[in-house]
């Protein structure tokens, strides 16, 4: 008599991200069963990355329904590349070069597993989950160590030709502006990602010598810290976001010139520095966007936690590759 198949009713989503790597179980229906880390930056090798995913990857399949009952895996990782599986060229994780993740994962764990460009994945779980849910057309952005973004459209995110497509934050702003970590001048990125905040709070303190500034006597800054500034109406600190408002506004009313989004959806750990951020960004989007567009699109900040947000779209992911099992 045959035995009848177990129906493949749970996906592993998981999320690397520059300080942590965060796994977790999903259920058909978008419940996340379980969730753990590890400390990404403690295995600079990345066999010894892998190794160490799959192995508690595998444990706990096997505690949350077993590993039989589970249909493929979704990744999502800075640089990473759907069409080629890899991690291509990180430039702030540990591992250099081109890394075949999808493949390495996909013979230690016998299934199919999907690598894909966090911002990317990022979309997925906006759009199955979170504040694009129903929406065609629309813009996620990611914002915090680095500026990523991918414009989903009819069910899916654009990839582009190779697989690059939103590196929104690698368009240039300003010509011959600051140097950017990817070796070119004047980048968004530069500006309005982490580093670029805190270069430009250096900037205001230096123009304005005089001036008093809680941010002045705080040894170690943060964009965390500087919002909080403003929170105590430090004159300098607002200035920063201003600064940075206007021109992420003004990268996003050209962005969304070019695609005509329903919305902009913000994600990541700057969007938290809340009204100092969104007010000068809202108004230099709107003095900067096509005209016909003006007032038309929604700017939003993602209601999803962060973490859970990419492990819920790792999930979706692996729900829309094909199946693959060397086990049936
Ligand atoms: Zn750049």
């Amino acid at each position: 008599m045959m035995e009848e198949e177990v129906v493949k009713s749970h996906v592993v989503g998981i999320d690397i991200s520059i300080d942590s790597t965060t796994y977790a179980i999903l259920d058909i229906r978008g419940n996340i069963l379980a969730k753990d880390s590890f400390l990404t930056s403690d295995y600079p090798n990345v066999n010894d990355f892998v190794s160490k995913l799959t192995e508690s990857v595998v444990l706990m399949m096997e505690e949350n329904g077993g590993f039989m009952s589970f249909r493929s895996v979704g990744i999502s990782a800075p640089s990473g590349n759907f069409l080629a599986g890899c991690i291509a060229n990180a430039p702030n994780l540990p591992w250099k070069g081109v890394i075949p993740l999808a493949a390495m994962m996909r013979d230690r764990l016998g299934m199919a597993v999907a690598v894909a460009n966090d911002a990317h994945v990022s979309a997925l779980g906006e759009y199955s989950y979170g504040a694009a849910h129903g929406m065609e057309n629309f813009v996620v952005i990611s914002l915090g160590i680095g500026l990523g973004s991918c414009f989903f459209s009819r069910g899916q995110g654009h990839r582009g030709h190779l697989g690059y497509a939103g590196e929104i934050g690698h368009t240039c702003v300003i010509d011959h502006g600051r140097k950017c970590s990817c070796g070119k001048e004047g980048c968004l990125e530069a500006y309005t990602a982490a580093q670029g905040i805190l270069r430009t709070a250096r900037e205001v303190m230096e123009e304005r010598p005089t001036e008093h500034s809680l941010m002045r006597s705080i040894e170690k800054l943060t964009p965390r810290l500087i919002a909080e500034c403003c929170d105590k109406g430090d004159e300098l600190a607002i200035e920063v976001y201003r600064r940075t408002g206007y021109i992420l506004g003004l990268g996003l009313a050209n962005y969304a010139s070019t695609v005509d989004p329903q919305a902009i959806i913000l994600t990541g750990g700057i969007t938290k520095a809340g009204k100092w951020l969104m007010e000068p960004l809202r108004e230099s989007f709107e003095e900067h966007v096509f005209t016909n567009l003006r007032g038309q699109i929604k700017i939003l900040r993602s209601h999803l936690n962060d973490k859970e947000r990419e492990v819920l779209g790792a999930g979706a992911l692996a729900w829309v590759i094909p199946e693959y099992s060397l086990f049936k």
